[in-house]
């Protein structure tokens, strides 16, 4: 699951999956849309409060994260809340983007960062670049034609 929070008066991207207390959490620090410094904790090995909420450890990845990366806050008294703007939902020529997840094979319609689902958690999420018109990779340990692809950012200046 791909969230976006504020901490500190700072943005922050979320990407974490797993049993709730056993998730893999990533935190990325946003600036102007692009990701900067990035954190992570495996919940099922890494030492931590397994009975925590996973607001609280973005909260601590952030403290982790803050420091070592120098980072000056906006606002350090402000505090952790979650950003309603999806960031993977874009509007296209008027028209809102339903469809979350792209499928294998077909064309891309909009060029940007994309988050690769494989199934069975044979493989990690990770990002893939796609230009639009260009299709889909496929990954032949995935069953029912590949993976998912979510759109993360749409970025038409991307080049490959
Ligand atoms: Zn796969």
């Amino acid at each position: 699951m791909i969230r976006e929070f504020e901490y500190k008066g700072e943005i922050f991207r979320t990407n974490y999956h797993g049993a709730p207390g056993h998730e893999e959490v990533f935190i990325m620090h946003i600036i102007d849309g692009e990701e900067f410094g990035e954190m992570s904790i495996d919940r099922m090995t890494e030492e931590n409060d397994t009975d925590a909420p996973i607001e609280q450890i973005c909260i601590d990845l952030c403290e982790k994260l803050i420091p070592e990366r120098e980072i000056q806050v906006a606002d350090p008294s402000a505090g952790f809340k979650w950003r309603d703007v999806k960031p993977v939902f874009g509007v296209h020529d008027g028209k809102q983007e339903t469809t979350m997840k792209e499928k294998t094979g077909l064309p891309c319609t909009v060029t940007g960062i994309y988050l690769a689902h494989h199934d069975r958690q044979h493989k990690q999420p990770h990002e893939v670049k796609m230009v639009k018109g260009h299709k889909f990779p496929i990954c032949n340990q995935c069953e029912d034609g590949g993976p998912k692809y979510e759109l993360v950012k749409e970025d038409p200046n991307l080049i490959r």
